[in-house]
């Protein structure tokens, strides 16, 4: 797992420097740390060297660099397109090095692997050298403390008993909780939100705990594999490995796709398709299932007063209040500007819509009560008294269609605005001019993007 690629770019204006006091204390420890440690490891002595070691070392170095090489582009837009947590392959053959090397010959496998991804990807991805730097310090402390972990069993038994399973096994979660929990806590400590629960929330983030584990895993089945036949049959987990990489840009992509970038929110495309389904569920079901349209009060004010920057940081705290108050099944999507859009499937009331209406309202709060810090430079300043109004429709009262819903409950908005703003309006009933339909309060404003 290594740092995302976001930050300045340029060897000699390193931007560690600028980086808040707390990040560069733990930056610099770890890298103090894990050189330290390789240090004691090498005046420790290298100890018994496995019977064909430089055969081994030799042929991990080499099957690294050929996965790196044969998967270049793919890891180039990875690189590319990765904003959390990065997780490259590299570690299949760094883990199997931790396994059947002693610890100092399995950091050089990986600081040369390390040295080739940053010549061959990182750099030209933009990844600033402080950050490549960190994130060889994490491999290289990972490296040592699954070796640290493996060396607890004999390497005659490692692979070919059970408490040789069990070693392996604890030397993997080792591996991976030093690696993702360093890289996860520079990259939460230098964002906006330096709580715990942010922290946790980043580790578990999608499938890269999942991704890291397979990867991992490989490395282990490589390093039995050439343990018990042979260090040649390191080539048998080249193909297999190439096409995970595939894989994940595939995932990586289509999930970027279909992000909203300043809020990771659903896109209003990903959010009108994934929407559509559900909806036609529900009604073949015979359930029930409510749109909200939310648009922030007087949103230009904050624009105006704080500037765009501050609006998309409070953009961005709307929508994770809005994602927070809502079931994980829930639809939640931008629909553009200050515009939020909302699917609750199942809820429900045919006439005065109390499920949702209970939602609508509790969103309503939130937003009311939220605070958002503004680090200024001449001092703490925040950001509160925003407000949300929100017109609701439900299917099937207001219609079975996903277009007509977001006509009614986009009609019922503007009759929340009429209303003074700050408040909530559900369907039809709530749009007075509207006796046939919402369409004469805004004739059909949002179509399918
Ligand atoms: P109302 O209560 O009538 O909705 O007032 P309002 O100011 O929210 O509405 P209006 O539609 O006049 O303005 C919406 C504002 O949202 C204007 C625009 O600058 C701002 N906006 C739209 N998209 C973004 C964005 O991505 N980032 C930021 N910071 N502001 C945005
Ligand atoms: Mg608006
Ligand atoms: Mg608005």
């Amino acid at each position: 797992m290594r740092l995302p690629r976001r930050g300045p770019a340029g060897l000699t204006r390193w931007g560690v420097w600028s980086l808040p006091a707390p990040v560069l204390t733990v930056i610099l420890l770890v890298e103090l740390v894990a050189v330290g440690t390789l240090v004691m490891s090498l005046r420790h002595g290298i100890g018994d060297l496995p019977h064909s070691w430089a055969l081994i070392l030799a042929v991990l170095t080499a099957a690294g660099i050929v996965s790196t090489e044969a998967s270049l582009g793919v890891e180039r837009v990875r690189r590319q397109s990765d904003e959390g947590p990065h997780i490259d392959l590299s570690s299949v053959w760094t883990f199997a090095a931790a396994a059947l090397l002693p610890a100092p010959l399995a950091v050089a496998v990986a600081l040369v692997l390390c040295l080739h991804i940053y010549a061959r990807v990182w750099r030209r991805s933009g990844v600033p050298p402080h950050r490549a730097l960190f994130s060889t310090a994490t491999v290289v402390l990972a490296v040592q403390a699954a070796a640290a972990v493996m060396a607890l069993s004999e390497p005659t038994v490692l692979f070919r008993t059970v408490g040789g399973l069990l070693t392996v096994l604890l030397a993997l979660v080792v591996y991976a909780a030093v690696n993702m929990t360093l890289v996860v806590a520079v990259i939460v400590l230098c964002g906006p939100n330096r709580r715990f629960s942010t922290f946790l929330q980043t580790l578990c983030h999608g499938d890269d705990a999942v991704l890291e584990f397979a990867t991992l895993s490989m490395g282990a089945l490589a390093a039995c594999a050439m343990a018990s036949f042979g260090p040649g049959y390191a080539v048998l987990v080249l193909p297999p490995l190439i096409v995970l990489h595939r894989t994940v840009l595939v995932r990586q992509l289509e999930e970027a796709a279909s992000t909203d970038g300043k809020t990771g929110l659903l896109n209003a495309a990903a959010w009108h398709d994934q929407a559509s389904r559900v909806l036609r569920r529900v009604e073949r079901s015979g359930g029930h299932a409510t749109v909200l349209v939310l648009d922030l009060d007087h949103f230009k004010h904050v624009n105006d007063r704080y500037g765009h920057l501050v609006g998309d940081q409070v953009l961005a705290t709307v929508a994770a209040a809005v994602r927070s108050e809502v079931r994980d099944d829930d639809i939640v999507g931008r629909f553009g500007g200050e515009e939020f859009v909302v699917l609750l499937p199942g809820l429900d009331g045919d006439d005065g819509h109390p499920g949702a209406e209970a939602v609508a309202e509790r969103i309503r709060r939130r937003i009311r009560a939220l605070r958002v810090d503004l680090a200024d430079p001449v001092g703490q300043a925040v950001i509160d008294h925003l407000s949300v109004s929100i017109g609701g429709a439900m299917m099937p009262a207001d219609g079975n269609e996903l277009g007509r819903l977001l006509e009614v409950a986009d009609a019922a908005m503007y009759c929340a605005k009429h209303a003074g703003r700050n408040t909530v309006r559900m369907g039809l009933s709530a749009v007075p001019s509207a006796p046939g339909g919402a369409r004469t309060a805004r004739p059909a404003p949002y179509r399918r993007p």
